[in-house]
């Protein structure tokens, strides 16, 4: 961009504050302290996998040492329904909660979230579906990820499963956290696909972010580059050498990164047609978005090439060549990030057949919130043609 071209108008907003340290979530009680003083009493969020792990232990035991009274809810489950955000709002209230803390995935934060904006409120969570429908305020949220994902520390999106293979997104800015916490020797128990799957979702928000039609800007460009530039060199690492911490905090600061660009530029197509996989197929959501991420490239690129040019050279250092020849480094390296760590490449790995694309055709088409964001219109035809040359 010329720097005597006029800026868009834009705006951009994110959490206040960010702690990005190997080993802080030992040190979480003080930091609740610094900045909440009048915290009495937080709840954890997280699920039940992740409480055996043992790894809740330590910065529990570090609020108590603060003087909070701390109590658990860990029913969280992936996709989580309706009835699991209704019961921890009701525990939450049970236990008088002042202050909310997300620990793990994106399930366990987006959860967090609601209990944050529920605990103290008389609004129905059927009412805050949607955008921008959430009344009044929170009390404190403090987000922790333990896994290098879905960015969901710094989004304000919390999405709940409603029917059987149906979702609602609860998008407002209540939902930006006051606090998030980054801290690899949360991650190292992430098996290799997870951190692959985990790791390639975030790279799909920063190229989205980045080539989104209707927001882009300065800010979510600078993250989206920053973002691929942390997670394309360090993925293969972090799957190959899992206790590799530097290696992992870089995976956890791409993926906030690569959220807070996304949470203001949105995804479009790639995430539009990864939703009816993992709605209908239980795929889960960053192996949804691999499987079809090369080919919704290839499609856009007619549109996008110049953008994806752009960055394959983040990706792909010294790439030269053409836009189009450079358009195809990004692609195959998206592609050889995929094979080296193993996870499936093709629809048909994951139970999925030629008869059932019409209904992930249909299902795509009601992303609309997504598909308007695309750099090139999809049509019902487009989205069927992409899924078949995903099969
Ligand atoms: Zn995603």
């Amino acid at each position: 961009m010329s720097t005597t071209t006029a800026l868009g108008a834009f705006t951009f907003s994110t959490v206040p504050h960010i702690v990005s340290e190997i080993g802080a979530v030992k040190r979480i009680g003080a930091l609740v302290q610094q900045h909440f003083p009048k915290a009495r009493r937080a709840l954890v969020v997280t699920d039940g996998g992740f409480l055996k792990t043992g790894l809740v232990d330590a910065p529990i035991a570090s609020l108590r040492e603060a003087g909070l009274t701390v109590s658990i809810f860990s029913d969280v489950v992936a996709d989580p329904p309706e009835p699991v955000v209704l019961q921890a709002v009701a525990d939450a209230r049970k236990n008088e909660i002042d202050l909310v803390i997300g620990l793990g995935g994106g399930s366990s934060m987006d959860v967090a979230k609601l209990i944050a904006v529920l605990v103290d409120s008389d609004q129905d969570l059927k009412s805050m579906y949607g955008i921008g429908n959430v009344k009044g305020g929170r009390v404190p949220l403090v987000q922790v990820p333990t896994t290098a994902g879905t960015g969901s520390e710094v989004t304000p999106i919390s999405i709940v499963t409603t029917g059987a293979t149906t979702k609602m997104g609860v998008v407002s800015p209540q939902l930006y956290a006051d606090l998030a916490i980054l801290d690899a020797e949360l991650t190292i128990g992430l098996p290799p696909k997870v951190t692959a799957a985990t790791g390639i979702d975030a790279m799909v928000h920063a190229i989205e972010a980045y080539t989104t039609k209707l927001k882009k800007n300065p800010l979510s460009d600078m993250l989206a580059r920053q973002a691929l530039s942390l997670l394309s060199s360090n993925i293969v690492t972090a799957c190959e050498d899992g206790k590799n911490l530097g290696a992992r905090q870089a995976m956890l600061l791409g993926a906030m990164l690569a959220g807070q660009s996304f949470a203001n530029a949105p995804c479009a197509a790639v995430h539009a047609l990864a939703y009816p996989i993992g709605g209908i197929f239980h795929v889960p959501h960053g192996l949804s978005n691999s499987l079809v991420l090369p080919h919704v490239l290839r499609f856009n690129a007619p549109n996008a090439a110049g953008m994806y040019a752009e960055l394959a050279e983040i990706l792909a250092p010294g790439v030269t060549g053409s836009t189009e020849a450079r358009t195809q480094a990004l692609i195959d390296k998206m592609d050889e990030i995929a094979r080296r760590t193993g996870i499936e490449t093709q629809l048909r790995q994951v139970g999925i057949s030629e008869a059932d694309l019409d209904r992930l055709a249909d299902d795509a088409m009601l992303q609309t919130r997504l598909l308007t964001n695309n750099p090139r219109e999809v049509t019902r035809a487009d989205a069927r043609a992409i899924y078949a040359a995903a099969l």
